[in-house]
């Protein structure tokens, strides 16, 4: 294999040990930092995300409270209760597992959550402050690649960064960061005419459609960085974008599935709230 794997769960290792010292300097402060996260209805894969957040920030010190409402909750209900959290002192960053039941505006839902607590980095405020070039809080999956991407030693600026997928939750926000670190970028969708003639031409590739073996190897132009963000679930196994077993023979540096990005965006909601908490001591 010509590529060499960037290890998401070993990159999300070092950031939790950069936080460590943070969360320590806080705690001398009596300030523990304070994730919490909304889960509405019992969709097994978010109950199943929303455990592993639990878990994970609780391990490196982080307090983490899940506040599990029936799938017919009313909106009222969840609107309450992000009004409680954003007075809460000791409550940090709150997050609100998606998708919500259908009955539910995710928009106005997510626009209640104070742009200081809104550790998805979701709300208007923080998604303008990204595109103001601005310092606000940024989506955590994005910035995981980011984090990723660095983790290669390559230089961004001037390379041309091609993502597949403009999803406010990925491909939007990290065209952007991208774009702020000076790469030239293309971003393709489902629109896009003759995919592989853009993708042929990336140095960096980032690929979040969310279709299992959509990027081949005869896409991807040799020595790229190639960043695999898609996850699908097939007969029970997890699938990327990427065909791995080609890619990799093209490529310089991979991100596999799972343990690429899945990872990073975890490490990158704690981190956000670590910095939410560090921001409020201030
Ligand atoms: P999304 O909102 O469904 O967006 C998918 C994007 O892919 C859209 O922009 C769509 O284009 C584009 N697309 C669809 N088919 C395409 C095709 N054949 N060629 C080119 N573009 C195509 O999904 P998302 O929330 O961004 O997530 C994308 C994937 O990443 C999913 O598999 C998701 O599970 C995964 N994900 C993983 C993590 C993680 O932490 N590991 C985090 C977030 C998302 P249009 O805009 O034209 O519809």
């Amino acid at each position: 294999m010509r590529a060499t794997v960037i290890n998401g769960r070993d990159v999300a290792k070092k950031q939790y040990a950069k936080m460590s010292e943070t969360i320590f300097e806080l705690k001398k402060k009596n300030i523990t930092p304070c994730l919490a996260i909304i889960l509405a209805g019992d969709d097994p894969a978010s109950v199943g995300y929303v455990s592993l957040k639990e878990r994970t920030a609780k391990s490196v010190g982080v307090d983490c409270r899940v506040f599990r409402l029936p799938a017919d909750v009313p909106q009222c209900e969840i609107e309450g209760l992000i009004d409680s959290l954003n007075k809460s002192d000791d409550v940090h960053g709150i997050m609100v597992q998606l998708p919500l039941p259908a009955h539910i505006d995710a928009n106005i839902v997510l626009e209640l959550i104070i742009p200081e607590k809104d550790v998805d980095g979701f709300h208007l405020v923080n998604s303008g402050k990204l595109t103001n070039r601005m310092t606000g809080i940024t989506p955590c999956t994005p910035r995981g690649i980011m984090e990723l991407i660095a983790e290669t030693g390559c230089a961004i600026a001037g390379k041309h960064a091609v993502i597949v997928g403009r999803s406010m939750v990925v491909g939007t926000p990290l065209a952007l960061l991208l774009l702020n670190a000076d790469a030239t970028v293309t971003v393709c969708h489902s629109k896009t005419v003759d995919l592989a003639s853009y993708t042929h031409t990336a140095d960096i590739l980032v690929s979040a459609v969310g279709c299992k073996g959509l990027i081949r190897g005869d896409m991807v132009k040799e020595g790229a960085i190639v960043v695999d963000v898609g996850n699908t679930r097939v007969d029970g196994k997890v699938w990327g974008d990427v065909r791995f077993d080609e890619v990799s023979e093209i490529a310089d540096f991979i991100t596999p599935v799972p343990g690429g990005v899945g990872p990073m965006t975890i490490a990158m909601l704690i981190k956000n709230t670590v910095e939410a908490a560090c921001d409020k001591a201030q």
